[in-house]
């Protein structure tokens, strides 16, 4: 296994385009990183110039302490699992999984010893004589994860690894990866959209928009101190809500004349911002039932444990996810608190630390 060192790495297609900027990361051995972000915003890019299946523009990749920017892929000691699976039709699962190491000419016995042993990390002994059309779409992505496991690479890439699998099979799967994870103690690269899935897969979070790298942080941290809106946005679900708001003393006064109560402490943080405008973050679930803003409510979704209150507030719209069963009625109004809030600088959009 390895470490994996990114330095300003950028890449410029041919059309001119350029997918990813100053892209800089240490990851240490043994680290789950998930790169998440919305579709085009170039972790598939970000991922293909560590496999070294696009050319690095500028920058320097690192590998175990090894400068292997211009190196060839299959010189690079590195296992890809795509999202098509990208399996042989006509070979067997054992096949599938010993092929790479037959094109290495390795030893037989060696070969069956490495597809015995990842076949039964795998899950997989049952299934070793079958075609990949008679396994189910799990069990495919089960051999591509094989696949990758007979070659013992120094670091593992996924590219979306989940998203052609239906829903409970994506939360097992993922259960998968991360035992597989844990058992390894492999390097991992994650490429996913889904923020659900970085959320509960990674170490540490890469959150990329637009070619650039928001924020990255543990799991906690980016859903906790998001570094900008855009981070606050998109991890989380439901999303974050937002609202423009001026800092008045120690309340915040908002659009349409509601106002909200700040502690000393958030008066404090805001002290320089006074009697200026600021974005106001709140998450669903830091919303209670209380005495600060009125919500107009349009309808409730009872999700069992909780409900999903969504309504306006002096004409923004608002979710509130309630610790409750509540059966509100259209039309119907209720008067809500903030637990948590967060502040961004409305012009530069960064987070107010
Ligand atoms: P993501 O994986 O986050 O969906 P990509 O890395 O695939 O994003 O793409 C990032 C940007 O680079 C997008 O604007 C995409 O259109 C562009 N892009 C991707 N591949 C190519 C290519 N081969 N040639 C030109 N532009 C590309």
């Amino acid at each position: 296994m390895a470490s994996l060192s990114l330095k300003n790495l950028n890449k410029i297609y041919d059309n001119n385009v350029q997918a990813v900027f100053d892209f800089n990361i240490d990851i240490n051995d043994g680290e789950l990183i998930v790169l998440v972000g919305p579709s085009g915003c170039g972790k598939s890019t970000t991922l293909r110039m560590v496999a070294g299946l696009e050319d690095i523009s500028s920058g320097t990749l690192i590998i175990d302490g090894k400068d292997v920017t211009k190196m060839p892929p299959k010189d690079r000691d590195i296992a890809m699992v795509f999202q098509n699976y990208a399996l042989y039709a006509h070979m067997t699962v054992y096949e599938n999984m010993a092929f790479s190491l037959t094109l290495l000419h390795e030893n037989p016995n060696v070969i069956h010893e490495k597809v015995m042993a990842a076949a039964e990390i795998l899950g997989l002994t049952d299934q070793l004589n079958k075609k990949p059309k008679q396994l189910s779409g799990g069990q495919r992505q089960r051999v591509a994860m094989g696949r990758a496991i007979v070659r013992t690479p120094k670091v593992f890439l996924f590219d979306e690894p989940l998203s052609n699998l239906d829903a409970k099979l994506r939360g097992a799967t993922r259960r998968e990866i991360l035992l597989l994870h844990k058992r390894l103690g492999a390097t991992m690269l994650y490429v996913t959209h889904d923020q659900t899935e970085a959320l509960t897969l990674a170490d540490r979070i890469v959150c990329m928009s637009m070619g650039y790298v928001q924020q990255i942080g543990t799991p906690l941290e980016l859903y906790d101190t998001p570094a900008n809106v855009f981070v606050a946005s998109f991890i989380g679900l439901p999303p974050m809500n937002f609202f423009d708001a001026t800092v008045c003393g120690g309340k915040l006064l908002l659009d349409g004349g509601a106002s909200v109560s700040l502690s000393d402490e958030e008066a404090k943080l805001l002290s320089s911002y006074d009697g200026k405008m600021i974005t106001l973050g709140v998450r669903p679930e830091n919303i209670t039932i209380g005495d600060d803003v009125k919500v107009k409510v349009n309808n409730c979704e009872n999700l069992g444990q909780t409900t999903l209150v969504h309504g306006t507030m002096n004409g923004h719209k608002i979710t509130a996810k309630l610790r409750e069963w509540c059966n509100y009625k259209h039309g119907e109004e209720i008067t809500v608190s903030f637990n948590r809030k967060h502040f961004f600088d409305k012009e530069t959009t960064n987070a107010i630390r």
